[in-house]
């Protein structure tokens, strides 16, 4: 079961149900038809068809990038039969009410199901991931109509989505946009703009491509409170559901990435004939935070996207590890003595486990951050305030910390397989190129150190920071009643404490007027918040894996001991760097800040 290229599954099942237990999720009335049959039923299809119809064509895609050939964009067959292997198996309404023919499965399950698509093919699971998600928005904003229109053709497979936020002179601020939206008598608006960047903007994989795109009505107020969501079709669709004329939408021209080669990237041009519809969804001048409900999801999603790929390297680098002969032990002096498997030097086995701290701890924190959407569901209105709350808190350090260890774990992945890493025969040189992006969109992995240390340790007097460090607190109480783990237990007590302080002093700082110097360190607290809640997840790891090894099978036992062996290596050699972290954040450590652009 754990020989999947894709993931090990062994790991993803005692992440799911040994230690989140998402079974418990059937008992709110929404997944009341599911139980933890239907949850591994699911994710087993999706490994299937990851398996047969997105794994095969990862090479090719990625040496054949997608073409502009007459105005139109041209990706080779295999992604369109990928996805509509995917859609036809209902992925595209996993998330969707039964009513809506959707699957109504969890967040946290249609997460591992997406795990198996991103680890096989990072560009081809683009396509109906964007289509998922703007239906995902439409179903809580959009109207009764939109959502017949719009929505309902997605949840069917037929028409795909896209997030229009970019341009060309706004990417990190958006407030800076200027694409414009004209009211029109018959309550629809004409779209004039140009938008950069936009994945899946143009193909022919289904009927239609719904843009969900943001701009500013004639007349909004400036800044980020004047933007608003319209939903503009690529095709018209007439009140009965048939395509109608050809919106002015145009494919002006397509970036040439280093990653994700088959997604196709677009530079698209909106209302140059004058003539682009639009409607808006909800409230004029709401539009961000519609769609940042929208990617409050996607960001769990970009830093699980990352995992997938840091968890393909991580994997193929240990099977590599384990075959390839090379070199002696430092005191073997004997040179006729056979060479030994890599995985025999302590050194790769530093890497490899370097490597499995970071991507299965950050996989625990995505997949419990992904049960607290599905908290949304419980009948209490406290375990609702409470998740959403800790989500918020939780959300940029899995897409910011997730996407920048991932990247680090291909490092050294490719490392561990010397030059033959670095060559285009061995597949780990992609898993880096594919991930690189992911520290990049939705959100900079700067712009998100700022919005932690800026905003969301910060709101309702910490509140969620609280609640953060009283769970950590609760783990700390538990694995210490194992003796093997108290020093453990007691060295994260420590710095959860540390955090609280740091961020208190850097909270009183900001409030004296020092903002920008705080801020100076927003990278440093990431480091520090996000090496704490990753200790928190090995901890609770290892704590699961204690109390499982006495009845486990041998090889199982194998099994548990890795995983606390992987939470020993991470509180010995990472999480000291946390402690560093917090010192630069408590001292306001103010180099970068005082540097002056002439000193370069
Ligand atoms: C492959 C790919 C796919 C994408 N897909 C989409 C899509 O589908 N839809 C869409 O709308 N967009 C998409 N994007 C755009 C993406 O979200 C932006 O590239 C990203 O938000 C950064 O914007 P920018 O490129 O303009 O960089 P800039 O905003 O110019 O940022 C450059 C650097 O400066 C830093 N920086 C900027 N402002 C600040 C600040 N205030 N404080 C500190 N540091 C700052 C950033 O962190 C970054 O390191 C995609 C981009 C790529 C490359």
């Amino acid at each position: 079961m754990s020989q999947s290229p894709l993931m090990d599954r062994r790991h993803l099942d005692f992440m799911l149900h040994e230690v989140l237990d998402v079974g418990r999720l059937s008992a709110y009335p929404r997944f009341a038809a599911h139980n933890r049959e239907t949850y591994d039923a699911a994710i087993e299809l999706a490994h299937q068809i990851a398996l047969e119809k997105f794994l095969p064509h990862a090479r090719k895609s990625d040496l054949n990038e997608p073409k502009m050939v007459d105005g139109k964009v041209e990706l080779i067959p295999e992604i369109g039969e990928g996805v509509a292997a995917y859609n036809e198996a209902g992925f595209c309404a996993a998330l969707a009410d039964f009513d809506a023919g959707g699957m109504q499965l969890p967040f946290v399950v249609a997460q591992a199901c997406d795990a198996m698509f991103s680890a096989a093919n990072a560009g081809t699971i683009a396509y109906p991931a964007l289509a998922r998600a703007a239906a995902n928005l439409l179903a809580v904003y959009g109207t009764e109509r939109q959502r017949r229109l719009y929505e309902r053709p997605i949840v069917e497979g037929r028409y795909f989505g896209t997030m229009c936020l970019s341009e060309p002179q706004a990417g990190s601020s958006l407030s800076d946009i200027k694409t414009r939206a004209t009211p029109q008598p018959d309550g629809s608006y004409r779209i004039s703009g140009a938008k950069m960047w936009i994945s899946a903007g143009d193909h022919e994989l289904g009927e239609n491509i719904v843009h969900l795109l943001l701009a500013k009505i004639d007349g909004a107020p400036a800044g980020v409170r004047g933007i608003s969501l319209f939903i503009v079709p690529r095709w018209r669709v007439n009140e009965d559901g048939s395509r109608g004329a050809r919106n002015d939408v145009a494919l002006a021209g397509l970036n040439h990435k280093m990653g994700q080669r088959g997604s196709v990237n677009t530079f698209l041009k909106f209302g140059e004939q004058g003539d682009c519809y639009a409607e808006l969804v909800g409230e004029p001048h709401h539009g961000l935070g519609y769609m940042f409900h929208m990617m409050n999801e996607e960001r769990i999603g970009v830093g699980m996207g990352a995992l997938q790929q840091g968890s393909v390297g991580y994997q193929y680098s240990l099977k590599y590890a384990r075959e390839r002969r090379q070199g002696r032990h430092p005191d073997q002096k004997d040179p006729s003595s056979p060479p030994v498997a890599l995985i025999e030097h302590a050194d790769v086995r530093r890497m490899l486990l370097q490597q499995k701290c970071y991507v299965e701890g950050a996989q625990l924190l995505g997949f419990h951050a992904s049960m607290l959407v599905d908290r949304a569901h419980d009948p209490d209105e406290a375990v609702r305030r409470d998740s959403h709350l800790l989500l918020e808190l939780l959300t940029p350090i899995i897409k910011s910390w997730g996407s920048d260890y991932a990247l680090k774990a291909n490092e050294l992945a490719i490392q561990i397989l010397g030059g033959y890493g670095y060559t285009r025969d061995y597949p780990v040189e992609q898993c880096y190129r594919d991930n690189r992006i992911n520290p990049i969109h939705e959100g900079t992995n700067g712009i998100q150190a700022l919005d932690l240390l800026g905003r969301k340790a910060m709101q309702q007097g910490g509140a969620a920071l609280k609640l953060l460090l009283a769970e950590i607190g609760r783990m700390c109480h538990q694995a210490g009643n194992h003796a093997e783990l108290r020093g453990l237990a007691q060295q994260l007590g420590g710095l959860a404490g540390l955090t609280a302080n740091v961020t208190r002093e850097a909270g009183a700082r900001m409030a004296a007027g020092d903002v920008r110097l705080v801020l100076a360190n927003a990278a440093h607290y990431m480091t520090l918040a996000g090496h704490l809640v990753i200790g928190w997840m090995w901890l609770w790891q290892a704590d699961v894996a204690l109390g499982a090894l006495a009845k486990a099978s041998e090889s199982d036992r194998d099994f548990y001991r890795g995983k606390l062996q992987a939470c020993r290596f991470f509180f010995a050699t990472e999480l000291p760097i946390a402690e560093h972290a917090a010192r630069l954040v408590q001292q306001a450590e103010p180099s970068a800040y005082a540097m002056q652009d002439a000193w370069f």
